[in-house]
């Protein structure tokens, strides 16, 4: 038990918490070897969730291992009886007793058969339980993890955890605890049996146990490091790999081909050479545990034979070690295997139970009520936010009031924090200072549910699924009825395009949405956010790909829904917002200037200048501005 646990020390990593931005979770420091054994008895928990699977798969593990070591005994005894037939002739007890050995031997490997078939069938049934409760519990907690920590981690290494991390755990019963029992009758009670019968002959037979059982752990755990090298670069290639299929246009654009293949190329090379220094401590190994092998075998023929021509032990005793021991050597080399099962469990286990077991920043409050829309009142009050790891604060001092039916503008240079605004409204992130509340209630004490039905955000990356057009719409409410679906396409300025699609609503967008234009992807995105009729709605930056006459059709035709409701525009094209209610120009974090479009324009100040570089006719602006 002591070297298990040694070996689990190796071999655990952790999380420790949550890694830096751009780390992957396999690069994070080692835990305790007692953090490998609380993993381990916590995945014995899950599984003794299925008390009865488990308890059928252990007892027909063990009668199965047991009824095997009478494998050895009948065949010997049949050798005997055999040569008792060949000196008595047929037709006598001598052949009589043969027969009933070789009956009793089918028996045996029926039930044997038989018990491996249940051992096999419940155990793996327990780990595919195990596996879908776990499934269910990452993709659920993922679900629910914050912005900040997806900001952090890669999807990559989320993914990785998802599946390979997962898998170890989930094959832990079969490969690691039922492998404890199964080597541990045929080990133990083998031997006994062998000893008993003969002390010399015995320890002989089993003399390739200790060093097999040693090269076999120290191969596989070699293995095993090198397996988690091999998982990070080829975590690296499908990184390379990744990107370039993302990046696609891109690449193609600047003829970037060759530095592609180049850098996949390294990528490859770094992963095929830990392949091969895989194979060789594979094949070194393997060969080593051969000749071992085949060393005791020799003795025992060797020892066993002259014992036989003494006439000590019979042909069929001989045989009997002879089998036993071909018997047990494929579990002796599975012993590696099972000791390899118990680090990947404790290493994987440790890792998947740290982000099961990690805390969410963003979460209801215990007291959360759901939100209650009266008047629709959206206030910003002193409003301040840094991000996790940044150095100054993002936002600072942002306070402003906007009431049902009005349109908020927020315009500022690249960077200023207008996105960083619109995300905390939902509760992307939490507000380091002030609050923010939706008639009167502060939007952290809330129900998060009832805060994200009532807040609809237009993203700037208009992501859509891999779905129909309908069922993008229909994304946040897929009970809507179809008419719906219609109108808010025809708000989005999208319904005539759509109907002239063979398929219609039905036509199915491609992966990501692309089989649409930038400006038809912004514009799905934004009917399906207005099927959530959200008391505020929020556009950052979600017209840039549309066309100013189409952008102005989409303003017209949402008038009357805009009425009870807030509207925030964010953007840099002024056109998109200069009607609104209010303007707030952004800069550093910080609202610089505020009011209406022609306030702005009076006051002469950022706005001024921006509008002047956007709208104002060329022959119409001030000198200083043509000589800047
Ligand atoms: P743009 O007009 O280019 O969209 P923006 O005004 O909307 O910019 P934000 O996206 O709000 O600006 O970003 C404000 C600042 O916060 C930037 O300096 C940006 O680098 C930083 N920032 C944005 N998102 C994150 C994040 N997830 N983690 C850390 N810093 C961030």
């Amino acid at each position: 038990m002591l070297g298990m646990v040694w070996i689990l020390s190796l071999n655990t990593q952790a999380i420790g918490g949550a890694p830096e931005r751009g780390k992957s979770f396999a690069h994070v420091a080692e835990a305790s070897w007692g953090k490998g054994l609380s993993t381990l008895l916590r995945i014995v928990r899950m599984t003794l969730r299925h008390p009865w699977q488990v308890a059928i798969t252990i007892v027909s593990t063990f009668i199965a291992a047991t009824l095997q070591l009478f494998i050895p005994r009948l065949l010997g005894r049949a050798i005997d009886q055999a040569q008792g037939v060949m000196a008595a002739g047929a037709g006598t007890a001598a052949e009589h007793a043969l027969w009933n050995t070789a009956l009793t031997l089918l028996v045996v490997s029926i039930l044997r058969g038989l018990f491996t078939m249940a051992q096999n069938y419940y155990g793996e049934a327990v780990g595919h339980q195990t596996g879908y409760e776990l499934r269910l519990a990452f993709y659920e907690k993922i679900q629910r993890l914050s912005f900040s920590f997806h900001d952090r981690v890669h999807t990559g290494d989320l993914i990785t955890l998802g599946l390979l991390d997962l898998d170890g755990v989930r094959m832990f019963f079969s490969t690691g605890i039922l492998r404890v029992v199964l080597l541990g009758v045929l080990i133990g009670v083998g031997a006994y049996l062998l000893i008993s019968t003969d002390l010399v002959l015995g320890l002989l037979s089993l003399s390739f146990v200790p060093f097999v059982a040693w090269r076999s752990s120290v191969t596989q755990l070699a293995l095993r490091s090198t397996w988690l090298t091999l998982q990070q670069r080829l975590s690296v290639l499908s990184r390379v790999m990744d990107e370039n299929l993302g990046g696609i246009r891109v690449v193609r654009a600047f003829a970037a081909q060759r530095h592609e293949l180049e850098k996949f190329d390294r990528a490859k090379q770094d992963a095929l050479d830990l392949a091969t220094e895989r194979v060789d401590i594979r094949v070194s190994n393997t060969s080593a545990m051969n000749f071992s092998f085949l060393a005791a075998m020799g003795l025992v023929l060797w020892f066993g034979g002259q014992k036989v021509i003494a006439g000590q032990i019979s042909v069929g005793t001989l045989a009997q070690f002879l089998t036993f021991m071909t018997i047990l050597q494929m579990p002796v080399r599975q012993l590696g295997l099972m000791v390899n099962s118990f680090a990947r469990a404790s290493t994987c286990g440790t890792r998947l139970f740290e982000l099961l077991d990690a805390e969410l920043d963003i979460q209801d409050a215990p007291d959360a009520k759901d939100l209650v829309i009266t008047d629709g009142v959206l206030r910003f009050d002193n409003v301040g936010f840094r991000y996790a790891g940044a150095g100054r604060a993002t936002l600072s001092g942002i306070s402003f009031e906007a009431r049902s039916g009005e349109t908020i503008g927020i315009v500022g240079p690249p960077g200023s924090g207008k996105s960083t605004i619109a995300h905390l409204i939902p509760r992307f992130y939490d507000v380091t200072s002030g609050a923010i509340t939706i008639d009167g209630q502060d939007i952290s004490k809330v129900t998060l549910q009832s805060l994200r039905k009532a807040v609809g955000v237009v993203q700037q990356d208009a992501f859509l699924f891999t779905t129909s057009i309908e069922n993008n719409i229909a994304y946040g409410n897929p009970w809507a009825r179809e008419t719906r679906i219609g109108q808010a396409a025809e708000y989005a300025q999208l319904h005539n395009y759509i109907i002239g699609l063979p398929a219609g609503y039905t036509t199915v967008v491609g992966e990501r949405g692309a089989s649409l234009s930038g400006g038809q992807r912004q514009r799905l995105t934004i009917a399906r956010s207005l099927m959530l009729r959200p008391s505020v709605l929020v556009f950052d930056d979600s017209t840039a790909a549309i066309d100013a006459g189409t952008e102005q059709r989409i303003r017209a035709a949402m008038k009357r829904f805009a009425r009870d409701r807030v509207t925030l525009i964010i953007s840099h094209r002024l056109s998109s917002l200069m009607h609104a209610d209010q303007i707030l120009f952004v800069e550093g974090g910080r609202i610089v200037e505020r009011g209406t479009h022609e306030e702005l324009l009076a006051l002469g100040g950022r706005y001024r200048a921006l509008y002047d570089l956007q709208l104002r006719p060329e022959d119409d602006r001030p000198a200083a501005m043509g000589a800047a």
